[in-house]
């Protein structure tokens, strides 16, 4: 804290540990005994390391400490770490942004983002020992990795990509851009996408897990709102890829693609919830402490039932999210045949929620620094942070546009059904 002007009384309150009791008396109600258990061991480790954390440290320094407990990622199932699956995912980003949001936008696109190609490539026939290692360096946070899909002229547009793969005798050769590769410029492996026929990306996409001593280079973009995060411009020259690091050849990089976005999607609401909960409670916590004209100032109705409708709305995204995260475990992952219905109904949900949760985010730190006043604008409480990252929860993942544009194409497929 650069200089404290806020009360000692109401700072020792705003703590972690009390962030996690009023998140607890919300949440939990919510989730079964095996879920509340994993929360509660996700509460001791994130307790234990925020007095650890430096902020003015870029994040990855942190990652091994994620890797060491399993917590790069819980989808998927990586080594004897357990409970796994959509749910507890979605509590892992919501913790993780609880105790910084920073280190969640890049745990998530290291483990998430690029991690979760490498455990599709298994449950697709892949082989080989080249992509477990990848994986294995992924998830115990050893190695940072990236997504390239986005390019300097293809962003909603994303699948008309113009990275162009060329087959060689041992693999294939990227030449393109990418840009706003979160963590791109300290990542050892980018899953990028590139295409054999621009004019064809959907049959002829490729995906591919790259070494940056392929040959990749990046440059920092300089982006004020998540400073201890690295995003890149990424540049592929001729970069050579040996066929065992292809996860994904001849059209299939499509599919993946678009398989992998729902589970991201998902994911990114679990960020998103932890965002909405944490700026929220601080301003529960500053509100009935803080003291204006004799009273605290959550009595005055202007601040009171302001703080009540962002709380309704908190509750019900993350009613949402673990809803869907049940529907999605059940019906698909843990599924012994995966349900076409379910699969449908989620990859409408995941756009829904993400759009929902994304830019219920930013509304809520915004206005719980209005109810705050001017001490959450300073650094003396966490609260501007959370809305710094809360602008870019919106764009990662697909703006909010094409978000509405998927949800509109549903609901114009509804004509089928009359
Ligand atoms: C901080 C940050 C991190 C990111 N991380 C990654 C990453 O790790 N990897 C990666 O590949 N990408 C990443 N992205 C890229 C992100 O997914 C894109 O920014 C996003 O897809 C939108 O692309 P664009 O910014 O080029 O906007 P554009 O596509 O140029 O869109 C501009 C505006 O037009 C709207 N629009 C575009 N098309 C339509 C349409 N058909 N109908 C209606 N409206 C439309 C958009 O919603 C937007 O409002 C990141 C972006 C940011 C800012």
């Amino acid at each position: 804290m650069q200089e404290k002007i806020i009360d000692d009384k109401i700072l020792e309150k705003i703590s972690l540990e009390n962030v996690f009791k009023i998140f607890n008396d919300n949440v939990f109600p919510m989730l079964n005994d095996e879920e509340k258990a994993y929360c509660n061991e996700l509460q001791t480790f994130c307790l234990d390391l925020h007095p650890k954390i430096d902020k003015s440290k870029d994040v990855y320094i942190l990652f091994p400490e994620l890797g060491k407990h399993g917590y790069m990622q819980r989808i998927n199932k990586w080594r004897d770490f357990t409970p796994y699956g959509m749910k507890k995912e979605i509590l892992l980003g919501t913790h993780l942004s609880l105790l910084d949001p920073q280190l969640e936008l890049a745990r998530l696109a290291s483990g998430i983002l690029c991690g979760n190609p490498t455990f599709h490539y298994y449950t697709h026939g892949g082989t080989g020992d080249t992509i477990q290692k990848v994986q294995d360096e992924l998830m115990s946070g050893q190695k940072i990795g990236c997504i390239g899909i986005t390019e300097p002229e293809r962003g909603s547009d994303a699948v008309n990509m113009t990275t162009v793969a060329t087959k060689t005798d041992d693999g294939v050769l990227y030449n393109g851009e990418k840009v706003y590769t979160t963590n791109g410029p300290k990542a050892d492996y980018f899953c990028a996408y590139g295409v054999y026929n621009k004019e064809d990306p959907r049959s002829t996409m490729v995906q591919a897990m790259i070494k940056r001593e392929f040959g990749v280079k990046t440059e920092r973009l300089k982006i004020n709102s998540v400073p201890r995060v690295h995003i890149a411009h990424t540049f592929f020259q001729n970069v050579r890829i040996p066929k065992d690091y292809i996860l994904a050849d001849d059209g299939l990089g499509y599919t993946r693609l678009f398989e992998g976005l729902v589970p991201e999607r998902l994911g990114i609401m679990g960020s998103g919830i932890g965002i909405c909960w944490s700026g929220l409670i601080y301003g529960i916590i500053y509100t009935n402490l803080r003291k204006q004209f004799g009273k605290p100032v959550i009595n005055y109705q202007g601040v009171g039932y302001g703080l009540a409708d962002l709380l309704t709305k908190a509750t019900a995204a993350t009613s949402l999210a673990l809803q869907s995260a049940t529907i999605y475990d059940d019906k698909i992952l843990f599924a012994d045949k995966p349900s076409k219905e379910a699969e449908k109904w989620v990859a409408g949900i995941s756009s829904q929620g993400k759009y929902y949760t994304a830019k219920l985010t930013h509304d809520i730190c915004y206005e719980v620094q209005q109810h705050m006043g001017g001490v959450s604008v300073t650094d003396n409480t966490p609260v501007d942070e959370l809305m710094d990252v809360s602008k870019i929860e919106e764009v990662i993942g697909g703006a909010r546009n094409i978000q509405l544009l998927l949800i509109q194409s549903q609901i114009q497929r509804y004509m089928r059904l009359l």
